[in-house]
């Protein structure tokens, strides 16, 4: 069953003169109980795409347009108080600096008994320590945790009290955006595996923000690939990860080293993504790829769909050239 289906698109920053344009006619669909994880360079759009599914872009500078539907609701047409019902309650977000937006001053317990009432104001307050202590077990985290200021947690358990916050009301979607990129390989590999626990036991589907492919490929079902605001690849993580059939994707897992393996062995794609604001013609990845023909340069390629849901924009598989 489709959970959140992202139709045709796009999102324009408009900042200092420029027209910066971050994601491009993107279509994608989650279903329930998936977990995908969308890779790509830094700069590819992968914060945009998801920061546009609970609106938490700077409204003042980003045009929106396309769906963006969840459960049947396209979140970029509902009012305020309808996306504030669905907000933490039926998606929520965590980023590498959640806690961040916690207050210094307070202990932990209280703050997250206090976004609990948010969505609960008659909840008891035995029950929501209950609750608190329930999702401190699901992260491992010690009951003690609750008496503490952020100040006095390591970087793991600040992550592991973020999830623990994003769980409050057991949400259907959770978006994690490189929510353990900074930790250390050994925590991040332990909270990878919670996260997975969790999701069978609470029945979530999981969206993973990361520029790490070796990350999506021991955490994910399902794999999206984008690079200059495209989606270039997506489909199964066994079939995607496996026999890529698009040259970046080929490129990215080249340049990454496995979850255990050495970070300082980081090889990069030769070239950087290009200006997001300018013009481009054909495919926007041809000034790097090394598989690149003629008709790269004048035609954009169309995304052509494979069997198990695997889908590929790239001339050397399509045949089928754009517009
Ligand atoms: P990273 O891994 O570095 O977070 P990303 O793949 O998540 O990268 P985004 O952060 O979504 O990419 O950025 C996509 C493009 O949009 C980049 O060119 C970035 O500079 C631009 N961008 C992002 N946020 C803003 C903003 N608030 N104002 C203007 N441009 C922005
Ligand atoms: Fe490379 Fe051409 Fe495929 Fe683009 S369309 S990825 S330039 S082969």
């Amino acid at each position: 069953m489709s959970l959140l289906n992202i139709n045709n698109l796009n999102i324009i920053y408009n900042t200092k003169g420029k027209r910066i344009k971050a994601v491009r006619d993107l279509s994608l669909n989650i279903e329930s109980q998936d977990s995908i994880g969308i890779v790509g360079e830094s700069g590819s759009g992968k914060s945009t795409l998801a920061m546009a599914i609970l609106r938490l872009l700077p409204r003042e500078i980003s045009e929106i347009t396309g769906g963006i539907i969840f459960d049947g609701t396209d979140l970029l047409r509902i009012d305020e108080e309808e996306l504030r019902q669905i907000k933490w309650k039926e998606i929520a977000y965590v980023f590498q600096k959640s806690m961040n937006s916690l207050s210094p001053v307070h202990k932990i317990g209280l703050q997250m008994s206090d976004i609990y009432k948010v969505h609960e104001s008659n909840a008891a307050d035995k029950e929501i320590k209950e609750r608190i202590f329930e999702l401190f077990n699901l992260v491992n985290l010690s009951k003690g945790v609750y008496n503490l200021y952020p100040h006095e947690l390591s970087g793991g358990m600040m992550q592991r009290v973020s999830i623990a916050l994003s769980l409050l009301h057991y949400p259907r979607l959770l978006i994690l955006d490189e929510a353990t990129t900074a930790l250390d390989v050994v925590t991040q590999g332990q909270i990878l595996e919670e996260i997975i626990k969790l999701e069978e036991k609470l029945k979530l589907t999981r969206i993973m923000i990361t520029h790490d492919v070796s990350v999506v490929s021991l955490t994910c079902k399902k794999v999206a690939v984008m690079y200059a605001g495209y989606l270039l690849e997506s489909g199964y993580v066994t079939d995607v990860l496996s026999s890529p059939k698009h040259p970046y994707t080929r490129e990215l897992l080249n340049s990454y080293p496995s979850l255990t393996g050495d970070r300082n062995s980081l090889k990069g794609i030769p070239g950087s993504l290009p200006d997001l604001s300018a013009v481009h013609q054909g495919c926007i990845f041809a000034d790097r790829c090394k598989e690149s023909m003629d008709i790269c340069f004048i035609s954009e390629p169309k995304s052509i769909e494979f069997s198990n849901d695997w889908k590929v924009a790239c001339h050397l598989v399509g045949g089928v050239y754009g517009d």
